[in-house]
């Protein structure tokens, strides 16, 4: 087969953060297929042909991606972030697993990019500088209770929490639960920051504790980033303050 597939991570929303890997897959597709808001992000190409799709049929638009790469056409499927991650890469998998068996002979390849809790911990400070745990809050894809067992295990650990699919309109009162949820296991104190809109021109970072954090301030643009018992805050006048874990275990210095 001579068709291309390149699943391409477009970062959290500025050019600026976007790869030179990535500019590249995109100016080499004959065909860009993705959510309409993420094909936005890429500038018009003469004769390059885009297929927009609605954000929920992930399985459909990957199947239809490698239908047209199967006809011989050079594919760029776009996610925001990195593809890897909650994104569009383990859809085109998925649908290479279950679907024709002609796909597997396929030209696929990952294009990273820079994800949406490493943007936002980049803005805060270091807040990721020792061990962590990724997390999605959404329950589209899975129970609840399966999501709250997981963040509790993870607080329990000791991992501080990127925390993505943080809310939307269809989900409006997980990340409340959520963080109930975390309340009897972490101080009061720990640092919780809802990250959103990183690099976007209306990029908003609020700076809370798990005690004073108001959930309703996210949208489905907001990474919520909650810290560990190790995690530090370093206040400064005039400035948000820095927020980090030191590298070692325990955060004594
Ligand atoms: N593949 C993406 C994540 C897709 S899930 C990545 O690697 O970043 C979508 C979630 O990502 C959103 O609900 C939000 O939690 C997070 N997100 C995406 N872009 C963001 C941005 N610019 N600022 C903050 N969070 C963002």
């Amino acid at each position: 087969m001579s068709g291309r597939l390149a699943i391409v991570g477009l970062g959290p929303g500025a050019p600026s953060m976007q790869t030179a890997q990535a500019t590249a897959a995109l100016a080499a597709a004959t065909d860009l297929v993705g959510y309409a808001a993420y094909l936005d992000r890429v500038p018009a190409r003469p004769g390059q042909v885009r297929h927009a799709s609605d954000n929920r049929v992930e399985l459909d638009r990957a199947r239809h991606a490698l239908s047209l790469a199967a006809g011989g056409r050079d594919v760029a499927v776009v996610s925001s972030g990195d593809p890897g991650v909650f994104a569009m890469a383990s859809a085109v998998f998925e649908a290479v697993e279950h679907g024709e068996p002609a796909w597997r002979t396929l030209d696929i390849v990952v294009v990273p990019g820079l994800s949406a809790g490493f943007a936002a911990a980049a803005r805060l400070g270091a807040p990721l500088g020792h061990d962590f745990c990724v997390l999605s809050l959404s329950d589209n894809l899975k129970p609840f209770d399966v999501v709250l067992a997981r963040l509790v295990a993870a607080a329990s650990a000791g991992f501080v929490i990127a925390l993505y699919n943080a809310a939307s309109r269809a989900r409006p009162w997980q990340l409340g639960a959520a963080l109930d949820a975390l309340r009897p296991i972490l101080p009061g104190t720990t640092p919780v920051a809802l990250a959103t809109a990183i690099s976007r021109a209306d990029e908003r970072i609020d700076i809370a504790t798990l005690s004073d954090v108001d959930p309703a301030r996210a949208d489905m643009r907001t990474l919520v980033l909650i810290g560990s018992a190790a995690t530090r805050r370093i206040e400064r006048d005039g400035a948000p303050p820095w927020l980090y874990t030191p590298r070692f275990y325990g955060g004594a210095t």
